[in-house]
This record gives structure tokens, C-alpha cells and sequence, in this order.
């Protein structure tokens, strides 16, 4: 390919919802360091927040744009508005179809990166001849946990819900319980059955995740599972100065200043960062049990209290569902820092004084947490993230379980309660001394392999790296299958 040639060009059309639209503007933006030509589709009414990152990525000299797919007249799009970050996966897009064809067939792009849960753009895709690469959000670790599952099922030959099963064929011993395990993989439902045939009829996969993180699971994934994955992350690094790390997806609810000077005031590693994430729902009595739980324990804390979720007995508080007094008392003594709802997670995890992060293991927050060298209280909740716990305490051995054992979908009720004793337990086991040294020697082991798996040179870096040189090899290929797809569809004869 000749210097002259035009820059591979890459469209990103990432889903509605935090946990995934995040990821994919970071990925636009890491992938445009590399001079790639990015585009990232956005939807009318994106309530997200990035639009000042890109703007000062482009003043750097990058080259990435927003695009907004305009809508057919006569359409409604309520359904699909990302109003608060929190699109259920079922969220039907297929509204984008035509726009999305229409801009593709304008652009003819060297690739698209695409969400795994738009199910229906394959079919729009594909036809075209343009190379279609997924991106789900996960880590190679929970695929591999997936894969033993369906091969295997393990699940089936236990005789309680409660009862331990190894994961067979895994480089390590996993054990999972039937409880853990999403509700369509115990009752064989179709729910991700057209995302993984969108998956495997991809060109391949784009993991926010490092090699040096999971090798022996990106071995299995490529090698036993068969997967074509590019390990690019984490594409969080992505962001270095401090108003993109301040601004991801939703403007903070607590000025990051206030929230910085809160913790300047703090030892190092004396403060314990709560959080569930973009879409996690947590009924009352599960959030004054938190409540008890850190105020019962030794250290400070910053605790997000995200979304609440109604519950179905009506005698439960709903508006006050922290202890009386709780707020004013931790504020007061300066215990602990409440946010009521988005929080500036990157800049918080990164701050010295924070020596600990109780997370709800998804992919993202896990892997910020890795980057960040803090060890975790794991509190799993649904999606894939009980696979996530397992990774943090069992292989990379840099977390302590609070105790979730069972498995719901993000806006449904639980049959269980994590106790007040259970979560001041794994706080003082994880903020204390003894294991918990160790712990943190190996997270900040990880955090360091992490930086350099995207430098130069660096695993990230050269995967990136060998799939742009791929799509610049694969240019005349598809000049010749586009000349020939138009030549097919229209009148006139077309030439490149
Ligand atoms: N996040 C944030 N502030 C918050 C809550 C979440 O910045 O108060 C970000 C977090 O840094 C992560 C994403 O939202 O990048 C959540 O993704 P994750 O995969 O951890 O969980 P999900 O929201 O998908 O359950």
C-alpha cells in the first residue's frame, strides 16, 4: 500500500446504554490515535455526554467525527432515546436500518465496528462486502466460562441450584453455582441466539481487554473457540487528561473538584469506591443494608447510589431508603461521600487515597479497576458478571467476594439480600492489612502491564496496529467485490 493511499476509514455504531456506548467512543477515539479515519454514529436525542472529548481529539489533529443518522420521516424515536444511559439489550434499533445503509453505500468504509446487540445489522452489512467486526463488551476470561457452560453443561448434572460445579476444559478451576448463571443459559432461551450468529458470521472481534491481563483465556478463546479477537484495550487509558476522564457518558452529578479535594484529604489507600455501574437496580432494603455495612466498617468510603428499584412489597421504603441520619452523619465525620447518581469513575478510581473498589463486575468497571491497581469487593450481579468475578478472585487473584449468589436480570427483583455483616466483612477483609497487601502488590502489578499493552510496541498497541494493516490489505479485494455488487445494482457501469 502506497503512503498515498487513503486512511483506513472506520465507522463505529455503538449500542445506546452505558456499559456499552462508553467502551465503542473510546475505541473510536483509540483507534483514530492510530490515524485511522473514525466515524461514530450517534442517534438523535443522545442524552450522552462526549461530544467535548471528540471535539478536542479532532484539535489535536485526529480524525474523528460524529455522525447522527437522520431518521425516516414519519418515525418516532422514543423508543430507542438513550435517555439515562440504561437501554435494556433487548432495545430494538432496527429503525437505523435504512439510514445506516444509505450511509455506508455513501461512504463505503474499510470497516464497521458494531455492536453485538444492533442483531439486525448483519443483514444490512453483509451484503455490501464491507468487513463487519463485533464488539460485545466482553472479556476473552467470560467468553471461555460461556463456551465450557454450553459445551459441557455442568449446570445440568448438579442437584440443587446452590450446589458448586467446575467448569470443565478451562485453563484454571472455576467453580460456579446454578444461581449464578443467567436465566437464559439455565433455561436454554433464545436470548442471545441471533447475537451470536451476527458473531460468527463477523469478520471477527474487536475485546477490550489486554493480553498480559488473561493469556491462557485469549489462547482458548482464539485457539479452542476458534474466535478471530483483537485485544485492543483498555480503551479507557485512552482517556489522559482530566476533563475526558470527567465527562464519560454522563455529566457528573458531584463537581469532580469537590470530589477530589474530598479525597486529597484522605490517606492513601484508606478509601473504598462503591459502585453498580450504568443499569444496575437495587431494591431499598439491599441499599440500607450497604448503608449499615460501610458505616459499620473502619474505613471511609465514596458510595454511587445509583438507580432504585421499585419493589414489589409495598411496605418497603422507597424515597429514604438510606438509614435516618446516614448522609449528614457520614458527611459530617467525613466517613463518607454520597453521590446520587453519576460519578467521575475514572478520575475517583485513580485517586491515591482510593485503596479499594467494590464493584458490580461489569466488563468495564472491572477492567477500570484493573487499570487503575485497585483490588475489588466483588458484588456480581447479572449480564456476565459473575464470569467477571471469578477472573478478579480466583485467577488474578485481586478481589475478595462480598457474597452475591444469585443471578437476575438488571431490572428485576432478587429473592436474596447481601446482609450488613457480610459487606462490613469483606470491606475490613479487603481495606485491611495482611492478604490485602498482597492483593494490592498484584493490582498494581496489573495496572502496570495494563499502561504498557497500549503504549507503543505494547500487545494492545500491535494488535490495533495489524488490523488496520489488514484492512489496508484487503482494499483491492473488496474494490473488486464492491465493483462488481454495484455494477450488479445499477444501470450505469461503475469504475473505481
Ligand atoms: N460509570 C461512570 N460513573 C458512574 C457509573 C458508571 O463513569 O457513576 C461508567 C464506568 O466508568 C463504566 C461504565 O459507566 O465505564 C459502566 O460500565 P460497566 O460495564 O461497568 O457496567 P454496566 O453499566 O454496563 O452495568
Amino acid at each position: 500500500m502506497d503512503s498515498d493511499a487513503p486512511k483506513v476509514e472506520i465507522i463505529f455504531f455503538p449500542f445506546v446504554g452505558g456499559g456499552h456506548l462508553i467502551p465503542m467512543i473510546d475505541l473510536a477515539r483509540l483507534f483514530a490515535s492510530h490515524g485511522v479515519k473514525a466515524t461514530i454514529i450517534t442517534i438523535p436525542n443522545d442524552a450522552a455526554v462526549f461530544h467535548k472529548s471528540i471535539h478536542r481529539d479532532q484539535q489535536s489533529g485526529r480524525d474523528i467525527n460524529l455522525h447522527t443518522l437522520q431518521l425516516p420521516p414519519g418515525e418516532e424515536f422514543n423508543t430507542i432515546a438513550s435517555v439515562d444511559m440504561s437501554a435494556s439489550p433487548f432495545t430494538d434499533t432496527s429503525i437505523l436500518r435504512e439510514p445506516l445503509k444509505q450511509l455506508l453505500v455513501d461512504r463505503r468504509p474499510d470497516c464497521i465496528v458494531t455492536d453485538t446487540f444492533h442483531r439486525w445489522v448483519p443483514d444490512v452489512v453483509d451484503d455490501l462486502g464491507i468487513p463487519r467486526i463485533i464488539f460485545n463488551g466482553n472479556c476473552c476470561f467470560s467468553r471461555c466460562c460461556e463456551d465450557s457452560i454450553k459445551r459441557y453443561e455442568p449446570h445440568e448434572k448438579v442437584g440443587s441450584d446452590s450446589e458448586p460445579f467446575v467448569l470443565p476444559g478451562l485453563p484454571d478451576r472455576i467453580e460456579l453455582t446454578r444461581s449464578q448463571l443467567p436465566i437464559f443459559v439455565r433455561t436454554r432461551t433464545e436470548f442471545p441466539g441471533k447475537a451470536m450468529r451476527a458473531e460468527q458470521n463477523s469478520y471477527g472481534q474487536v475485546v477490550n481487554s489486554f493480553y498480559e491481563l488473561e493469556p491462557a483465556y485469549v489462547e482458548y478463546y482464539r485457539k479452542e473457540m476458534g474466535k478471530k479477537a483483537w485485544l485492543i484495550g483498555p480503551v479507557s487509558l485512552c482517556n489522559r487528561n482530566v476533563e475526558d476522564k470527567a465527562e464519560r457518558g454522563q455529566k457528573s452529578t458531584i463537581d469532580e473538584h469537590s470530589c477530589l479535594k474530598w479525597l486529597d484529604s484522605k490517606k492513601p489507600n484508606s478509601v473504598l469506591y462503591v459502585s453498580f455501574g450504568s443499569l444496575a437496580r437495587l431494591k431499598p432494603i439491599q441499599l440500607l443494608e450497604i448503608a449499615h455495612g460501610l458505616e459499620a466498617s473502619n474505613h471511609s468510603f465514596i458510595w454511587v447510589v445509583g438507580k432504585i428499584l421499585e419493589s414489589a412489597e409495598k411496605d418497603e421504603p422507597k424515597e429514604n431508603c438510606l438509614p435516618n441520619g446516614f448522609e449528614e452523619r457520614m458527611m459530617k465525620s467525613k466517613k463518607g461521600l454520597v453521590i446520587k447518581g453519576w460519578a467521575p469513575q475514572l478520575l475517583i478510581l485513580e485517586h491515591a487515597a482510593v485503596g479499594g473498589f467494590m464493584t458490580h463486575c461489569g466488563w468495564n468497571s472491572t477492567l477500570e479497576g484493573v487499570c487503575a491497581g485497585k483490588p475489588m469487593v466483588t458484588w456480581p450481579l447479572s449480564a456476565e458478571q459473575f464470569y467477571n468475578e471469578k477472573l478478579v478472585t480466583d485467577v488474578l487473584k485481586t478481589g475478595v467476594r462480598v457474597g452475591s449468589e444469585e443471578w437476575a436480570s438488571w431490572n428485576m427483583e432478587r429473592k436474596t439480600v447481601v446482609g450488613r455483616e457480610k459487606v462490613e466483612a469483606a470491606v475490613e477483609r479487603l481495606m485491611g492489612g495482611g492478604e490485602a497487601t498482597e492483593m494490592r502488590r498484584r493490582a498494581k502489578e496489573l495496572a502496570e502491564k495494563a499502561k504498557r499493552a497500549i503504549e507503543e510496541g505494547g500487545s494492545s498497541y500491535n494488535d490495533a496496529a495489524a488490523l488496520i494493516e489488514e484492512l489496508k490489505s484487503r482494499r483491492s479485494l473488496a474494490k473488486d467485490y464492491l465493483l462488481e455488487f454495484y455494477n450488479a445494482h445499477s444501470k450505469t457501469a461503475v469504475q473505481f
